[in-house]
This record gives structure tokens, sequence and C-alpha cells, in this order.
């Protein structure tokens, strides 16, 4: 897989989830925070209340025990008894001196100065310094040196949230503290227990739990929008790696798992990249459609699902094509494995007769690359041929010499289409009997410029693939148009020159206007021209194949069949087709134990052309006997070694021109 597609479908998923991790991290922290400073501002607000009201009580008794002239009061015993009735969170008061020696006290106590501190009291704006004094317990608030109110951890258990709000007359909290009112010379002290009661923190606690619910409604919607983006995120995957025409995993996730398992191996268990292709599935389109193909597809994959193992992987490629990783220990338990593979999807599509073929690449130490392996696997695939009766062909080093041969002329053709490096070849027929010139097949010859000479079967299937065919074929057109223009302009009565059409053209559906309008540049009579097609054409669209055909016999060009006879259902298409001229294939003069069959059979073909209104052109005739035998049957033209081989135009010049 290309690292930018592995990118992205991290970046896909890295994007959703971030922000939902944040979010609930956001989402804790402030749920934390609003019960901690909740608590604490709850805390706060209400001690600070009662220590403002204890301020206050102890300022208006220590006022009491002054004379007007700010002096203490010399027999205070009575005006205190009856003022703490009054108040009766007060439960002491001494008086001392600027020393701290100690003057009077109602009850015998007296604060211990040395623990005494000193801060400042602001409540509702007013500021008031006060000595705080701890008490025995430690249910005890007092002031730091910064002057701001420090809690002790203490009041935090004393408080009963549930208690509070049970019972609201309760005591919550209950604290001694020594208020030290300075008056003048001397320092009234008051010793407050104060108590804070349920009714004094239940409004505030409501409140505080109203946030509280609010924030765990809050954070209960956003959970569940978070674990709902996880299962999306799950979904997302899902649809990522998902291929929507099997409903299986698609080539991504192929590639991505391939990756990491080939990565993980160990001992002796060896991984092969296995390229499955069902043919013709083309054809089967058209016979049946799209939609029954698509069909046929996802059936194929569901069975060789089944076959599929643990740590093994398997997605559709792309049309019938399918890719693999299979695990073995030996090479022949993986194509055992493969062949019984092959016959049971034989078996599950037993009526429609499908062709199914294996291209393996076994995966060597260090590879991981899985697209280029199983390239090679189809590349394995290719080079055996899809033709032959064995299934399986494995990928080796030399194909890998045929891969770069087809790179080569990849990236060559186009520069030698336009340096003229393709030439025109002519193979001269002779008529039977007479034995005269009587037409010429056009074979292209490519003059490459460091690799020298280079024979048709070596690129022309390269080219069909790539689809160069077309512009190379339109080129041999061309050529052979304007060499017949040149030779009938200089009086030659030129003899037919078949060009050969690969199949390849026949997507088209204006083939036939096509090769009138490349012909008619050089104003030649077509009837000059031969079409070569072979029958394999009539896999791809019968329709347009049927009426091109027609167009051009229309037109007044030759139409031949080439290579008659070499393919599968010969007689059906002679059936269907029209056609002016049949090449019998070289194949049947070819062998020794079935030549005599083949020369039956090519007598039968000759007679039943005949019958058909059909020209005959037998193909790589090389000798005496052949040629005899094809005069006797009365075959119209003969083509082969036995006469000359194909020969650049000057030559065939040089040799046959007569005027
Ligand atoms: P083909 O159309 O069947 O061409 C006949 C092939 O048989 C030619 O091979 C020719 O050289 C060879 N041949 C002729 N007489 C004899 C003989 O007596 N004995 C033997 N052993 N062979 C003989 P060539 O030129 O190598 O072409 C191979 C194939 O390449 C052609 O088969 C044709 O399918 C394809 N081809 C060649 N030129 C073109 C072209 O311009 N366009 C297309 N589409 N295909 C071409
Ligand atoms: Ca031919
Ligand atoms: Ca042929």
């Amino acid at each position: 897989m290309g690292k930018t597609k592995e990118d992205r479908v991290k970046q896909l998923k890295k994007k959703r989830i971030w922000p939902s991790i944040v979010g609930f991290a956001l989402i804790v922290i402030i749920f934390f925070m609003v019960v901690v400073f909740g608590i604490a501002a709850v805390i706060l607000e209400v001690t600070n209340r009662k220590l403002t009201e204890g301020y206050e009580n102890s300022t208006k008794v220590a006022n009491f025990f002054l004379e007007d002239d700010g002096s203490l009061l010399l027999n205070p015993e009575n005006k205190v008894l009856l003022y703490m009735d009054v108040m009766d969170e007060i439960e002491g008061i001494s008086v001392v001196d600027k020393n701290g020696d100690k003057i009077w006290s109602d009850n015998g106590q007296y604060p211990d100065l040395g623990n005494a501190l000193r801060g400042d009291l602001v409540f509702a704006g007013n500021k008031a310094f006060v000595d705080i004094i701890m008490e025995e317990d430690e249910n005890v608030i007092y002031f730091d040196d910064s002057g701001s109110l420090r809690l002790n951890e203490a009041l935090f258990y004393q408080l009963d949230f549930l208690h509070v709000l049970r019972d609201n007359n309760k005591a919550v909290l209950e604290f001694k503290i020594w208020f030290l009112i300075p008056t003048g010379e001397t320092t009234v002290c008051v010793l407050n227990n104060l108590t804070i009661y349920g009714y004094d923190v239940q409004m505030m606690l409501l409140i505080m739990a109203l946030l509280v619910v609010l924030v765990v409604i809050f954070s209960l919607w956003y959970i569940i929008s978070f674990i709902s983006v996880i299962v999306n995120q799950g979904r997302t995957s899902k649809i990522i790696y998902m291929d929507m025409l099997t409903g299986g995993e698609n080539w991504l996730y192929f590639t991505k798992k391939s990756t990491k398992l080939i990565k993980k191996k160990s001992g002796k268990r060896n991984y092969a990249v296995v390229h499955l292709r069902m043919q013709k599935y083309r054809s089967f389109c058209t016979c049946f459609g799209i939609n029954k193909g698509e069909e046929l597809i996802e059936r194929i994959y569901g069975a060789v699902k089944k076959k599929i193992r643990k740590n093994e992987v398997m997605a559709h490629y792309e049309k019938a094509d399918f890719g693999m990783l299979l695990y073995y220990t030996e090479e022949l338990e993986l194509a055992s494995r493969l062949e019984e593979m092959a016959q049971m999807l034989d078996e599950t599509f037993l009526n429609i007769k499908l062709k199914f073929r294996f291209g393996v690449c076994e995966v060597e130490q260090g590879s991981t690359d899985v697209e280029e392996m199983y390239n090679n696997a189809v590349l394995a695939r290719e080079l055996h041929g899809d033709d032959k009766e064995q299934r399986i062909a494995f990928f080796n080093i030399e194909m890998n010499k045929q891969r770069i041969w087809e790179r080569k002329v990849e990236d060559d053709m186009e520069r030698a289409l336009i340096n003229k490096e393709f030439q025109v070849y002519l193979q001269p027929k002779f008529s039977t009997g007479e034995e005269k010139l009587g037409g010429a097949e056009a074979l292209v010859r490519w003059i490459h410029p460091t690799e020298g000479f280079v024979p048709p079967n070596k690129f022309i299937p390269i080219f069909e693939k790539n689809g160069f065919i077309l512009k190379l074929d339109d080129f041999m057109i061309e050529e052979v148009a304007k060499q017949q223009a040149k030779w009938i302009a200089e009086g030659w009565n030129v003899v037919p020159i078949s060009v050969n059409v690969s199949r390849a053209h026949f997507t088209r559906e204006d083939l036939a206007e096509h090769i009138c309008e490349i012909v008619d540049r050089y104003q030649v009579p077509h009837d000059v021209i031969e079409l070569e097609l072979t029958e394999s054409a009539f896999f791809d669209d019968k329709q347009v194949l049927l009426s091109t055909v027609q167009k051009l016999r229309n037109a007044g060009f030759l139409v031949s069949m080439d290579d008659f006879g070499a393919g599968y259902s010969s007689l059906n298409s002679l059936k269907e087709l029209s056609i002016d001229v049949l090449k019998i294939d070289a194949d049947f003069f070819r062998g020794t134990e079935s030549l005599e069959r083949g020369m039956l059979i090519v007598s039968e073909v000759i007679n039943l052309a005949k019958k058909l209104n059909m020209k005959i052109v037998a193909e790589g005739i090389e000798s005496r006997e052949q040629v005899d035998f094809l005069t006797e049957q009365e075959c119209d033209l003969i083509q082969g070694y036995y006469y000359a081989k194909p020969m650049p135009l000057a030559e065939y010049e040089k040799t046959y021109k007569v005027l």
C-alpha cells in the first residue's frame, strides 16, 4: 500500500478521536473543580458569615466593658453575665493588658497568647485587625501570615451533607475561637463558641447540588457522544476497509494486513501472494449483464473466502481478480491447495463453466511490498498463458526480465512511432497452380536503435495490453495505403495487401469509418486493402464486430479471418460472420502425428469455405508437399517460407514489381 493511503486513513481516525479525548478530559476536570470549589465556597462563605457575626458580637461585648473614656469597667461581672445570657455563643470573657498580663476573667480562662495569630478580617467591606486564637480541638479556622483565610482540613471531615439536608437544625460544625479586641490600654478577649447549623449551609449546598447535577447530566451526555464517536470510529474503519462489491475486506485492508503478517512471520511458515483470476469476465458480462457479473464475483469471493485460514487474507482486486496471502511450508503443498481451490470453484460453478487461473509470488526474506508481489503473481499468470492446462503459475526471476523488457517497450514505443522505427515488411501470397503473386501480408518490424531487429511477438502482446496497438495498426494501415497509392501511380497492377487489425479495435463503434478515413487520405481503391481479424474479436463486443465487418465490406475492403482453427469456436463464427477470405492457421501443417487428421480437416474447411463463397489462404507453408496438397484441394493462395519470408518494402518492390 502506498504510504500516503495509510497516512490518510490514520489521519481520518485521528481527526475524529482527538477532540473527543480532549473534551472528555475537560469534562472530568470541570466536574472535579465544581465539586472541590463548590464545597470550598460553601464552607468559606458560611464560615465567613459566622466569623463576622462572632466578631461583631465580640466587639459589642468589648465595648460594653469600657467606660466612656475607654478605660476598663471596674466591676463587670453582673453585666457580663447578663450579656452572656443574651449572646449565647459567647462562652467567656477575659481582659489582658498590653504585655499580655492577665487582669480579669469571668471564669478563669485566658487565651494562649503565644498561639495567637494576627490577620486581616475583611467582611462586607469592613476591615479590622483581630487576633484569633486556635482552641483545643482541631476544628479551628485561623489566619495565615499572608492574611488570607485558610481552612483546616478537619473542617471537611465534619461536613456531613446528608445529615445537613435531613435535619437543618443540627449543628454541622462547632468551633471555639478567641477574638482579641484591642481597647486602648487593654485587650478584651472574647471566647466564642460558633456553631454552623444545617440551615446555614443548606441553601448553598442545594445550589451546589444543582450545579453538580447539571455537570453530571452534561458529562453523561458527553460520555454518550464520546462512546458514539468510538462506535462510529469502528464503523468508519469498517467502511474504509470494506469492499462494496463483495461485502468483505477491500484491497486497502488486504495490503495493510498482508504487510503486517509478512513482517510478523516466523519459523518455517512461508507466505505467498496469490492472484486469482476468473477468465472471460468481460464476455460473461456481455452475455448476462453487469449485475449478474457482480453477483458472480461476490459468489466466487464467498466460496474462496471459506478456504482462507486464520492469519491469511483475501480481497477482491478489480474486475474478476482477487488477491490472497496464504501460508505454507512446502511449495508443493501450496500448489495442491490451490488446485483444490480451483476444483472447488469448478464444482461450485459447474453449470456456467468458468475458468480460473492462479499466479503465485512467494514472499522472499525481507520483501514487504505486497502490491509489487501481487503484480509479480499477475505477471506469472500472464506469461504462463491462460490457455494452458496447468492453472497455477509461479513467479520467477526470469519473469522479471520480461517485465523489465515490457517497461522498456512502453518507455520507447511513442518515440519509436515518431522516429519511424516501425517498418512494414511484406510477405507475399502465391496462387496455387500458376504460382503467381496474388497478395501480401503487411507485418510490422521494430528496428530499435539499441536492441536492433525486434520481432513482433516481443512487442505486439505488450501493445495489445497497453492499448498502443491501436496507434500501431493505424500506422500500418496508413503506410500500406500510402505504398499502394505510390505503386498504383507508378502504373503497377498491385495485389491486395492485408493488414492485421487487433481485437482491441473492436471497442470503437466507428472503426470502419476510421479506417476509411485513413485510407482515403491516399485515394487508393479500397479493394487493394485487406483487413485481417482474428476470431478472438468475437469474444469482445460481438455486435460491434459484426457491424464493423459489414460496413468495411460495404465500403469495398476485403475482410479476412486470420488464424482460422487456432481458437475455439471457428465454425460458429463462420455462421454469423460473412467475410471474404479465410486464413487457415499454420498449426494444421505442423507436427507429424496429427498431420493426417490436420490435412483431412483442411480439405473439409476448404470445401466449406468454397460453399460459403470465401477465398482460402493457407498460412505457414514450408514444403513442396504442402503446396501440392493445397493445390489439389483448390486452396486459393499460399503464404509461407516455402515461397518467401516477410521482407522490407524495397526488396518486395525489387522482386515482384511488374509494370
Ligand atoms: P500472423 O498474423 O499470423 O502472421 C503470420 C506470422 O507467421 C508472421 O510472423 C510470419 O512471419 C509467420 N510466418 C509466415 N510464413 C511462415 C512459415 O512458413 N513458417 C513459419 N514458422 N512462420 C511463418 P510474424 O511476422 O512474427 O508475426 C507474428 C504475429 O504478430 C502475427 O501473426 C500477427 O498476429 C502479429 N502482427 C505482426 N504484425 C502486426 C501488425 O502490424 N499489427 C497487428 N495487430 N499484429 C501484427
Ligand atoms: Ca495475420
Ligand atoms: Ca495468421
